[in-house]
């Protein structure tokens, strides 16, 4: 018997044999052919691979915003995969962070309003500590500001305050750096590794060398495929 640790239990995030088509009249794209991965508490891992391989529909169908053809996803090891859309909701809601290159707030509230509505989508009981977000994030000054009023960096450490709210089990983040400056994106790159060394697990869907660095593992795509 091992002592107990942080990292024992069920993996962050894992998928199994992932199937995603699109059809549109004859043509057929085969996005996702049976890709599976998991990711560890406490790791952080890349996703790479040229445009049109199927990176952002691997990362929607792991965040339950898609639903696999085939296949199962499991986060923290719940089974997020083949259930109600609503179900699916609060399970992301709850377990999972989603950070994307832009629209991670909703325009019209203001970064405190946009903490608290995602608190409030998986029933966070009481109020987020949105002053230690802030603070972790690196803007612990703009609570006030709108979206519009934000500078690219500081949009991007909203996000992210945005996408940790519930403590998520897991991070996912597809390109967070690519209209980032060099110094905001190690800040960034640095957070999010962070994150993972907290006990939670990280993946990022990138291009970028600097994300690649902080990475323990890299997994490759290529035309829907797990690259060995
Ligand atoms: P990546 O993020 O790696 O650039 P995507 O996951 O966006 O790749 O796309 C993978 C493939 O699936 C591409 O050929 C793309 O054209 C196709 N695809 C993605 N989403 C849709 C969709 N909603 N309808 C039709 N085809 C899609
Ligand atoms: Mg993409």
């Amino acid at each position: 018997m091992g002592t107990a640790t942080a990292l024992d239990g069920p993996d962050a995030l894992s998928a199994r044999e992932l199937y995603r088509f699109f059809r549109a009249g004859d043509e057929e794209t085969l996005a996702l052919r049976g890709v599976s991965l998991s990711v560890q508490r406490g790791e952080t891992v890349a996703v790479v691979g040229p445009s049109g391989s199927g990176k952002s529909t691997l990362l929607a169908c792991l965040a339950g915003l898609d639903e696999p053809a085939g296949g199962v996803v499991h986060v923290g090891g719940e089974r997020l995969s083949h259930r109600p859309e609503a179900l699916r909701a609060q399970i992301r809601a709850r377990r999972i962070g989603i950070l994307l290159q832009s629209g991670n707030l909703i325009a019209h509230l203001n970064v405190t309003a946009n903490i608290r509505l995602a608190r409030r989508a998986a029933r966070g009981t009481g109020p987020a500590d949105v002053g230690v977000l802030l603070d972790q994030v690196g803007i612990e000054g703009r609570a006030r500001a709108l979206p519009q009023e934000l500078s690219g960096g500081e949009l991007a450490r909203a996000g992210l305050a945005v996408a940790l709210a519930n403590d998520p089990d897991v991070l996912l983040a597809d390109e967070p750096t690519g209209e980032l400056d060099g110094a905001t994106e190690r800040d960034i790159l640095r957070l999010l590794r962070g994150r993972a060394q907290s006990g939670r697990g990280v993946l990022i869907v990138t291009h970028s060398r600097e994300a690649v660095k902080i990475a323990d593992r890299v997994i490759a795509l290529h035309d829907g495929r797990i690259q060995q």
